[in-house]
């Protein structure tokens, strides 16, 4: 049966809606949650300042084209699967004691992190795909979390009695199942917009409402529970329960932590641990919009902006080398943060509207996501480096190859023996398609996010929607949206212009219409919908050459013993090469992701004017089944020139521009369909100045 018949039976007998099928029912379920988030808004007991997105729960909507072929495929390797590869997941949440590393009595500690970390991603994977098997398994767990807070339990960390999250009874421990419990929150918020299962929400309610948060910290490291603020915020939001809120307010009120977001709009930031930098420093800005305090987004804002200036990356994150690590073309990414960087930058869009946050959402997962995960989805490794020319070059730090952490390079099955970042890879996916439309509370929806998906959702005070779009993108600049509302409709529809696009165009039912972005970079259009209204919107893209300089390690304790950390006048330029939201890089074909061909040829520097007039942009049609293959279709061909480049760990950029070399032309790929690659390239003296 077609979706349109559903709806067509559900506005004709809404009092029979519960026994109509199964997907439709479930539809309605997801509306009424976005409903009550939408109404809360709203009212008098919203914000006192107006969140511009309402997030939609997984399952509104569904991937199609090459994003539903990555989804699919990370359901049937790790995402599915990590139950069957470690004691961790198979064993996490169950509330029994195990053994594994980290693991403390009666199975906390780390493990509860890594698999509240795997079952997010997999309960929002589930209901996403609406894939029974996954559904069983996700709910099958979650449901032991559910029913023993509800059968007189007090957290979700086994449904122990809180002192489990207190310092005062383990002071690593608790601290650490304290983190993990947040983790634990965002999963059973999924499950329950998935659902819209009372049951869940009372479990959420009932912990939350007197939840121990912890002092916060003004340093990124060791770990800290204020991060249950994500779970808090939305399970007020569904509920309405003001205890809950009452709650929150009250840790943000702690002299403690005004000091920290006075610390941090002074610049004073210190370095520390990157997952821990991404997930603590949302924490002021989820506050911002319950209280008005605008210093609470400035916090948050300043330590982007600090930890941007002094660690970014040109995949959209810091370096993490565990710690924060500088900029370098073989410094390293720990896969946790292509996770947790862009929940925060996804919590800036809700909050704020504004659609950097969403370029930088794309940004990330179209060049770091795919990186350190294997194109069948079946291994995964720690971590990804700006360039990795062989296994050997970036190594393992400290003291490589074959350092004490692990192989952090290796893919494998696990990733790491460390099992954080295997667990977190599995939210990468579902995170980016549940983000791709967001509900307004003015009774539209927003593209926020593009690619090939299809929505599905309530507008204009109840009518369902579905909206189909159709494209490549980012491998192709046109995003072809139809509009199907259940009935004639009028509601505001806001498409996303990025930043990087200097000329979007636009058109409604082939007709050319004005493109006006307001202050936020959306283009909104309200009209009286019409079902198989079609919006066509190009978004042409350019080739940018992004100039920049490697910079030492921070020097500070957590680095010192390293050799590398010892070089502190290190200024290597580099450039690298976006096409929109994409990173371009010089592949070096691999056998498997641990191994390059032999003799590949990678030693040049970039000879591009900063114009890149020279560049020719190579189109071909997307494969049968996409898994980022090297052969992509989209290529950039530009000059450059082959010179004498021996890269080595002192020494992985030339210290100045390349002022010969033999002139040649190249051929770039997406970073996200290499395994081995350099994207932060040397750089040639020759056309410097050319106009
Ligand atoms: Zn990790």
């Amino acid at each position: 049966m077609k979706r349109g018949t559903i709806v067509g039976i559900l506005l004709m007998l809404p009092v029979a809606w519960t026994q109509a099928a199964d997907q439709a029912t479930a539809t309605t379920v997801r509306d009424a949650v976005v409903n009550d988030m939408r109404s809360l808004v709203a009212g008098d007991k919203g914000p006192k300042i107006k969140p511009h997105f309402i997030p939609l729960p997984p399952g509104a909507v569904r991937p199609t084209g090459w994003l539903n072929d990555w989804a699919r495929d990370a359901a049937a390797g790790i995402t599915g699967h990590l139950d069957e590869r470690a004691e961790v997941f198979k064993h996490g949440y169950k509330g029994y004691h195990f053994e594994a590393r980290g693991v403390k009595a009666p199975g906390v500690g780390w493990p509860v992190e890594q698999c509240a970390y795997w079952l997010d991603g997999l309960v929002r994977l589930a209901y996403i795909l609406d894939d029974p098997q996954l559904i069983a398994k996700a709910r099958a767990r979650l449901d032991l979390v559910v029913n023993g807070v509800n059968n007189g339990g007090e957290s979700f960390v086994y449904w122990q009695p809180r002192g489990i999250l207190s310092v005062e009874m383990d002071k690593f421990n608790g601290q650490f199942n304290n983190w993990a419990h947040s983790h634990m929150g965002r999963a059973l918020v999924a499950y329950y917009q998935a659902t819209g299962e009372r049951r869940i929400l009372d479990a959420l309610v009932k912990v939350y409402r007197d939840y121990p948060l912890p002092e916060f910290s003004p340093v990124f490291y060791p770990v800290n529970g204020m991060v249950n603020l994500d779970a808090m915020l939305d399970t007020y939001m569904m509920s309405g329960d003001e205890k809950v809120l009452a709650n929150a307010l009250a840790a943000i009120r702690r002299p403690s932590f005004e000091k920290i977001v006075a610390q941090w709009n002074d610049g004073k930031i210190v370095h520390g641990h990157t997952v821990i930098f991404y997930e603590n420093i949302r924490v002021p800005a989820l506050m911002y919009p319950w209280t008005g305090d605008r210093k609470l987004l400035d916090a948050t804002l300043a330590t982007i902006r600090w930890s941007d200036e002094r660690h970014g990356l040109p995949i959209g994150l810091v370096s993490g080398e565990e710690y924060l690590a500088g900029i370098g073309s073989t410094r390293n990414v720990e896969t946790c943060n292509v996770a947790a960087g862009p929940w925060t930058f996804g919590s800036l869009l809700r909050i704020t509207g504004e659609r950097g946050w969403a370029d930088r959402m794309e940004r990330v997962f179209f060049n770091a996501g795919p990186a350190p995960i294997a194109r069948d989805f079946q291994t995964m490794s720690y971590y990804q480096s700006p360039n990795r020319l062989s296994l050997s070059l970036p190594c393992d730090r400290p003291g490589c190859p074959g350092n004490a952490l692990g192989d952090s390079y290796r893919f494998t099955d696990i990733g790491h023996p460390v099992l954080c970042c295997v667990g977190n890879s599995s939210r990468i996916v579902p995170n980016y398609i549940m983000g791709m439309w967001m509900a307004t509370a003015d009774r539209g929806v927003a593209a926020t996010l593009y690619g090939p998906c299809r929505l599905r959702a309530q507008v204009a005070g109840g009518v369902p929607v579905e909206i189909e779009s159709e494209t490549a993108y980012p491998f192709e600049e046109e995003i072809r949206l139809t509009i199907r509302p259940a009935a004639k409709a009028d509601f505001p529809l806001y498409l996303r212009i990025p930043a990087w696009c200097q000329q979007p165009s636009l058109k409604l039912n082939g007709q050319t219409v004005a493109v006006r972005k307001d202050s936020k970079g959306f283009a909104k259009l309200q009209r009286c919908w019409t079902p198989g209204d079609r919006v066509t919107l190009r978004l042409p893209m350019r080739v940018e050459i992004v100039k920049g300089r490697e910079t030492p390690f921070p020097q500070d304790k957590y680095f010192t013993k390293r050799s590398l950390s010892r070089q502190t006048d290190v200024n290597n330029p580099f450039e690298s090469v976006n096409y929109g939201p994409l990173l371009f890089a010089l592949p070096i074909a691999d056998e498997t992701p641990d191994q390059p061909v032999k003799d590949a040829v990678c030693n040049y520097a970039l000879d591009v004017s900063t114009t890149a007039r020279n560049v020719q942009v190579l189109r071909q049609t997307l494969p049968e089944h996409w898994s980022w293959q090297l052969n992509a279709p989209l290529k950039l061909q530009l000059s450059a020139r082959q010179f004498d480049w021996q890269p080595t760990e002192l020494q992985p950029l030339p210290a100045a521009p390349i002022k010969d070399g033999k002139p040649a032309t190249i051929t770039l790929v997406p970073y996200g369909c290499t395994k081995f690659r350099v994207s932060m390239f040397p750089v040639a003296e020759s056309k410097r100045s050319d106009p």
